[in-house]
Formats: C-alpha cells, sequence, structure tokens
C-alpha cells in the first residue's frame, strides 16, 4: 500500500525527465509567514492525510506520488522562495524551473494579498509565452476573527490572474489535500490539451 516511488539516486533524471511523465515540479511562493512551510509539512506527510509515502530530497524539496483521478502523479514540491540564504538567484530559479505554481497569501495578511498580484505578474514576465498552471493559496482560514481578504476578493483575484483559487487552513489541515490534487489536475488540463 505505502509504497517509494523513486529510488532516491534516481531523483535527478527525475527532476529532469520531460514530456511523458507524470512528475510534476510545484513551486510555492508568497510572502513570509503565509504558511508556505506548514503547507508543505503537511505535503510531506508529517500528519499523514493525504494516503502515500513521502521522501524529503532535500532541506525544502519534497517528493512524494498522489493519486489523483485514477491516476498517480508524483509531486516534487519546492518550499525555498524564503531562503535568503542561498541569496536572490533562488528567486530566480524558482521563477523559471516550475511546472506549476501555488501562489500563497494570508487571509488575515492584506499586504501579502497585494504580494500575490505582483509575483503573479513578475511569473507572467518571466514565464511569457507559457500557460502555466497556478492556485492563488488564501491560507489560514481557520482565522475568522482575523480575516482581512474576503473569499469573494480572492475569488475575484484569481479571475483576474486566470488562475484557480482556494482557501486552506494549514493548522487545522482544511483543504490541503484538495490543494495538491488541484494543481496536478490544473497540470493534467494543460497537458491533455496540448495531445490533441
Ligand atoms: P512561511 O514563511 O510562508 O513558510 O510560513 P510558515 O509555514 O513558517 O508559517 C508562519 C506562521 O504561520 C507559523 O507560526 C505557522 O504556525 C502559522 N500558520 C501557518 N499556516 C497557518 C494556518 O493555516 N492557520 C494558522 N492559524 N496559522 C498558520
Ligand atoms: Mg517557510
Amino acid at each position: 500500500y505505502y509504497r517509494r516511488s523513486w529510488s532516491s539516486e534516481s531523483s535527478d533524471s527525475v527532476i529532469s525527465s520531460e514530456s511523458g511523465s507524470s512528475c510534476y515540479r510545484v513551486v510555492l511562493i508568497g510572502e513570509h509567514g503565509v504558511g508556505k512551510s506548514s503547507l508543505a509539512n503537511i505535503f510531506a506527510g508529517v500528519h499523514d492525510s493525504i494516503d502515500s509515502d513521502c521522501e524529503v530530497l532535500g532541506e525544502d524539496t519534497y517528493e512524494r506520488t498522489l493519486m489523483v483521478d485514477g491516476e498517480s502523479a508524483t509531486v516534487i514540491l519546492l518550499d525555498m522562495w524564503d531562503n535568503k540564504r542561498e541569496g536572490e538567484w533562488i528567486r530566480e530559479h524558482c521563477m523559471q524551473v516550475g511546472d506549476a505554481y501555488l501562489i500563497v497569501y494570508s487571509i488575515t495578511d492584506r499586504a501579502s494579498f497585494e504580494k500575490a498580484s505582483e509575483l503573479r505578474i513578475q511569473l507572467r514576465r518571466v514565464r511569457q509565452k507559457e500557460d502555466i498552471p497556478i492556485i492563488l493559496v488564501g491560507n489560514k482560514s481557520d482565522l475568522v476573527r482575523c480575516r482581512e481578504v474576503s473569499v469573494a476578493e480572492g475569488r475575484a483575484c484569481a479571475v483576474v490572474f486566470d488562475c484557480k483559487f482556494i482557501e486552506t487552513s494549514a493548522a487545522v489541515q482544511h483543504n490541503v489535500k484538495e490543494l495538491f490534487e488541484g494543481i496536478v489536475r490544473q497540470v493534467r488540463l494543460r497537458r491533455d490539451s496540448k495531445e490533441k
């Protein structure tokens, strides 16, 4: 039942593998403190609510295979956006390497919501010709009394961004599984439309 999808020594070839494989590199971006690492930790199965095993590839890289709509997909999740130690290049790297992006803000922090728009624009600039799957993520939905960004605003922003929208709570693990399944579906939608 539990199954490691790739051995660690094969992970390099997995990362560089091109079309045909169902292995997607998903990048978490967003203001510091919005909950990116908390979401990544849930993905990594610290508290196991997603039914497969996870492999930690590096300090801030996680890999796990998910069953989504009866088809397995390996997701490599990168949570290195806030890694200041490595310098600015890491953000440029993040902007280049993702097959899909989770742009995270906190519903309790309007500045982080505004930052999300900036990041969307930046991403569009860096990856001009590509139709990149993106989910706008309003995290900390459990903090109802501290809410600064309404659901309607989040949804409207996603329409402008031309991307999906979801509110999550890493703290109470609400919608987190749905988030990761959702990004797999978004990548597949584009892949399937390309095949036609
Ligand atoms: P990052 O800087 O984006 O990686 O954010 P972290 O994952 O480190 O989270 C920043 C702080 O917000 C931590 O204290 C987390 O415990 C807290 N946090 C993250 N997600 C949630 C959430 O969904 N609800 C609540 N109440 N707190 C959260
Ligand atoms: Mg972090």
